[in-house]
């Protein structure tokens, strides 16, 4: 099923997950999926070569179970900086071996260690490569950024190339994490001026470790609102704790962004069943 189909009325609740390198997490990936699959999300992302890697194997692989055992509609993370055109060929061709019919397309984390291929370099490259070499087959999603893209000249300029994106044949947008609503809410309105008209989900976060969300906000340039902080920095000590503040802070996120009638909330689960089950239960009578 592609997902142009599947925004409407409600707002769409969706998972992100990543391809687990090894360890316990690798061998707990079937469970993983397991639970997030029964609380029946619209599509689960999986991503692909995030920060940078280069190493992609699990990605497909992890997208066909969730939709072949699962029955959920998987989209795949494509990113290009770091491919050529052949070698981006041959992932498509993988893609429609393997029935997926979403794909994410990025320009991808930039790897200080990778010198960057020189055939695509923004994510609008790739979306006007893949229309051209595919047609409809694959209904094509692009990243957006409620807080403008680090790298981005400008914010003016950052929702023109947004545009470019959607013009270029991206069908629907997924935004980068943030942590105060009013900024997505100021940027939906910038991006419906632009005449920006496709479905805009809303990525949420929930965070329940210090470490772990000052990773987040140094890498892709969130805000940290000063009752956040303050958050983290009472309850640091106290793994409980922090779990119960960052699911109950995410919780008032969503619950505030259904009732402004988002196209969408894309769960950032990083591969925690636990968290995004406790979500979905508290909603479930809101969607
Ligand atoms: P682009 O849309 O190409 O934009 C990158 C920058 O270039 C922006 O500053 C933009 O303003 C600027 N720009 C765009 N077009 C032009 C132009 N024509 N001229 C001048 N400047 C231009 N990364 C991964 O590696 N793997 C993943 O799986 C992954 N998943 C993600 C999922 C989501 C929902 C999001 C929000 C991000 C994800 N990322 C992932 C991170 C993403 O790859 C980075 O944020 C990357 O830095 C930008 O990717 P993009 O596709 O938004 O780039």
């Amino acid at each position: 099923m592609k997902l142009n189909t599947i925004y409407g009325k409600k707002t769409v609740i969706s998972f992100e997950i990543f391809p687990p390198k090894h360890g316990a997490a690798l061998q707990n990936i079937d469970e993983t999926l397991e639970i997030l699959c029964s609380l029946k999300p619209a599509f689960i992302s999986v991503t692909f070569g995030a920060g940078g890697s280069t190493v992609n194997s699990k990605t497909v692989e992890i997208a066909k179970k969730i939709k072949e055992v699962y029955r959920v509609e998987p989209v795949v993370h494509l990113s290009c900086l770091n491919y050529t055109r052949s070698e981006i060929l041959a992932m498509l061709e993988e893609l429609r071996e393997a029935g997926i019919e979403n794909i994410l397309a990025l320009r991808g984390d930039r790897n200080p260690d990778v010198t960057p291929r020189e055939d695509f370099h923004y994510a609008s490259d790739l979306i006007r490569f893949i229309r051209e070499q595919t047609g409809d087959e694959f209904n094509i999603s692009a990243a957006c950024y409620p807080e403008t893209h680090p790298e981005a000249v400008s914010r003016e300029q950052d929702i023109i190339h947004l545009k470019e994106k959607v013009d270029n044949g991206a069908s629907h947008l997924i935004s980068q994490l943030f942590f105060d609503n009013a900024s997505f809410y100021q940027f939906l309105g910038e991006v419906r001026g632009a005449g920006i008209t496709v479905p805009v989900e809303a990525g949420i976060m929930p965070v329940t470790n210090k470490a772990q969300i000052e990773r987040m906000v140094n890498m892709c340039g969130a805000t940290l609102p000063e009752k956040y902080r303050k958050i983290m920095d009472r309850y640091e000590n106290s793994k409980d704790a922090l779990f119960d503040a960052g699911v109950i802070y995410a919780l008032n996120q969503v619950v505030d962004l259904i009732a402004n009638g988002v196209d969408g909330v894309h769960l950032y689960t990083m591969n925690n069943p636990v968290l995004a089950k406790r979500i979905c239960e508290e909603i479930k009578n809101l969607i």
